[in-house]
């Protein structure tokens, strides 16, 4: 047996997890095989790098089916083993993750373009049915980042730039501290090589006094809690080179300003026991106001749960101090994977095995669509939110990647790259196959749009039916716009016409186009024309303005003649109340002023049928009567003949509060044979009472009388006329 076999098997049988041994010496021996006497660059046999992949997953605790994938991972791409060879020897599940990551490596060779990076990002775990497949990408890109040192120099630029905008903030995302560490800090190690040396050398200077003040702490709280019973691990951490060069340079704090480069770790079983240790440290060193943060309440949107604190040690220097679980721990190290690990089981068991997968695609839904949140309630509402990936992600043949809406076509596709590949457009292809242009692109197809040169080619009317971004409708309306004015005129007047029959607009001739014409000039436009082509190719919706439209008519129809509803029988007032011009007409009594037999009177004619009434010297008359808008709609009006039928009053009286009160106010209307339809009554900040009433009356006349009786009851100072308002009403206003 070989060396580099004995040594994987050896890591495997230090994790103390049930591997299929016999399985993993399997894919070895494929993987050896089909490599040959395939080299590194560096010059070492090729299966060193397959197998130290392999030996980062067993850190990651993933399974024997992942550490398969890892040690073929590079067999499909690099030599002439068939995917079904894998798929026959190893099942299905190992053939997935290899193919996954064949894939998502395509990836990588992107137009390194800002914006694309995020992009990338999404569609690398978009891509991934498996998270398993992220996690083994990840640790390839580990690998090959220890190793870049064998590359030319602008190859590890090129390589070490993406390492850093995608695969480290991927491994942020999933959590895996570890591994987004050691990434970020062999990428700055290329990219920034000065800082990097510059921040070495600071750590290494300051490394013994640190290293005192740190275990100075570290005793004093071991001490303490010893005493106390308390049984915790501690032990002390330095912050990630990258993690410093952060702050220094984009913060723009000096080495001595970041408080937290030395920390002090406290671990626990129990959360209770976080918060108690808490108060034994603060009880013990001095903390710094303000730098107390509980991310075990609220974790991180990556999962990370701690306590943290700042506290003063020897000779005032700060010192941070973490206090976590083993369970946060482990989370905090290995994010995702560790999540895997410890709550769901490993290997073999097909119990769990779908509620394991439910749980891994619900986390990288939820990654997909976390950015960068800024607080735990934004992070829970994306997640309740943005459960289904909305967004898909497909690339050009030369590879560049389009981020589209879910459901996009290829007509989408081809207006998001120009609008001129989308009006050219005759056809398209979906990994080199022809497809329809309603086909529903997928994440991760690669998509082509075949175009004429031909100028007299253009959209279809039907492709605004097709597309789904609103970027591609705007573009083709506004080609149907420029390109074909006559097209769009008649197809704008059949549209209104139809609709103008439909909600009962039934002018002809002369009329309707001095209607069509008054119309366009309110909606700002120059001429019928440009209303009409505007409706033609969509640049304004029908519905929206029909509404006005329908207002301009009433205006316009409604003085001249009154037309009744069918199947409105026009309801008398009690007596009757005549219109000046108008017979048989529907009447109501206005609300605001509640007019009654013998009010002087005055009609308006109202956008629904009928004229309502109100008091001549009601606000909303004096305010309007006279405004050009509603000249011709004030109508004169009276009250005829007897009346025979009570009106609501609504009456309002003010009194200073006394027992007795409403009783009296009540007996009073009694003795005068009134009737009480509601009757609410409210303290005032004035100490006195306000009471509304509504009451049945005939008429001014005997409403006077009520007046003058109701002012007569002790302590009541003022009562007046009010609108009609019910209980009810009343209430709704208030809520
Ligand atoms: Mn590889």
């Amino acid at each position: 047996m070989d060396q580099l076999l004995e040594g994987l098997l050896q890591e495997i049988e230090q994790s103390g997890m049930p591997y299929d041994i016999d399985k993993i010496k399997a894919a070895y021996e494929l993987a050896r095989e089909a490599h040959g006497e395939q080299m590194r660059r560096s010059g070492d046999p090729y299966i060193i790098h397959p197998v130290a992949v392999a030996q980062i997953l067993i850190k990651l605790g993933l399974d024997t089916d992942s550490l398969c994938a890892a040690l073929l991972h590079d067999v499909v791409e690099d030599t002439d083993v068939p995917l079904e060879e894998i798929r026959k020897r190893f099942g299905s599940d190992v053939a997935l993750l290899v193919d996954g990551v064949t894939k998502v490596g395509k990836v990588a060779h992107y137009s390194r373009e800002e914006q694309q990076a995020e992009s990338i990002r999404k569609m690398l775990l978009a891509m991934a049915k498996d998270i398993r497949v992220i996690l083994i990408k990840l640790a390839d890109r580990l690998h090959n980042m220890r190793t870049l040192d064998a590359m030319p120099p602008q190859k590890q630029l090129d390589i070490s730039l993406v390492t850093m905008e995608v695969y480290a903030p991927i491994a942020h995302r999933l959590g895996i501290r570890t591994i987004k560490d050691e990434l970020e800090d062999l990428s700055i190690h290329h990219l920034d090589p000065v800082a990097y040396e510059e921040i070495e050398s600071a750590l290494k200077k300051r490394k013994d006094e640190r290293e005192a003040l740190l275990m100075q702490v570290q005793d004093r709280i071991e001490e303490r809690l010893t005493s106390l019973h308390m049984n915790v691990h501690i032990e002390g951490r330095v912050k990630s080179v990258y993690g410093i060069y952060r702050k220094m340079y984009m913060q723009g704090r000096s080495f001595d300003q970041i408080y937290d480069i030395y920390a002090v770790r406290v671990i626990v079983d129990t959360v209770n026991e976080c918060y108690n240790i808490l108060g034994v440290i603060h009880d013990l060193l001095k903390p710094i106001p303000g730098r107390f943060k509980d991310y075990i309440s609220t974790p991180k949107p990556n999962m990370y749960q701690s306590l943290h604190t700042t506290v003063i040690g020897k000779e005032g220097i700060p010192v941070e101090v973490q206090i976590r679980t083993w369970e946060m721990h482990h989370t905090a190290e290995y994010g995702i994977a560790a999540h895997w690990k410890y709550k769901l089981g490993i290997v073999g068991e097909t119990k769990g095995k779908n509620s394991l997968e439910e749980k891994l695609e619900w986390v990288r839904q939820l990654l997909e669509v976390q950015t960068d949140v800024k607080d735990a309630e934004d992070f829970i509402h994306s997640l309740k939110t943005d459960l289904t990936p909305d967004e898909v992600y497909v690339f050009t043949p030369r590879g560049d990647v389009i981020n589209l809406p879910s459901r996009s076509t290829p007509i989408d596709f081809a207006y998001a790259i120009h609008s001129e590949v989308g009006h050219h457009m005759t056809g398209a292809k979906v990994d080199g196959k022809i497809v329809p242009l309603d086909y529903q692109l997928q994440t991760g197809q690669i998509v082509e749009a075949l175009t004429t040169a031909s100028a007299t080619h253009g959209p279809s009317r039907d492709w605004l039916k097709i597309a789904r971004t609103s970027e591609a409708r705007s573009k083709i309306r506004a080609w149907f716009k420029k390109e074909r004015r006559e097209e769009n005129i008649e197809q704008g007047r059949a549209e209104i016409e139809r609709e103008f029959k439909r909600i009962g607009i039934l002018l002809t001739g002369e009329k309707l186009e001095r209607f069509l014409a008054d119309v366009a000039k309110r909606q700002h436009f120059n001429s019928t024309d440009e209303l009409l082509a505007a409706i033609g190719y969509g640049g304004i919706v029908l519905s929206k303005i029909i509404p006005r439209i329908k207002d301009e008519y009433v205006k316009l129809v409604r003085p001249e003649k009154i037309q009744l509803p069918e199947n409105v029988t026009p309801r008398h007032i009690a007596g009757g109340i005549i219109v000046e011009g108008l017979e048989n007409c529907l009447v109501k009594l206005s609300r605001c002023c509640n007019p009654l037999p013998g009010d002087e009177i005055i009609g308006f004619v109202t956008r629904g049928p009928g004229v309502s009434i109100h008091k001549k010297d009601c606000p909303n008359v004096i305010k309007n009567q006279n405004s050009p808008e509603y000249t011709g709609r004030f109508l004169e009006a009276r009250w005829a003949g007897h009346v025979n039928k009570p009106f609501k009053a609504g009456l309002r009286i003010l009194s200073a509060d006394r027992y007795g009160l409403l009783a009296d106010i009540t007996s009073s209307l009694a003795s005068m044979h009134m009737g009480i339809h509601s009757i609410n009554a409210r303290e005032l900040r004035t100490e006195e009472v306000e009471i509304l009433l509504t009451v049945d009356v005939a008429g001014t006349k005997q409403l006077e009388n009520v007046l003058k009786h109701l002012r007569s009851i002790e302590g009541v100072r003022e009562v007046s006329r009010s609108g009609v308002k019910t209980a009810a009403q009343k209430a709704g206003a208030q809520s």
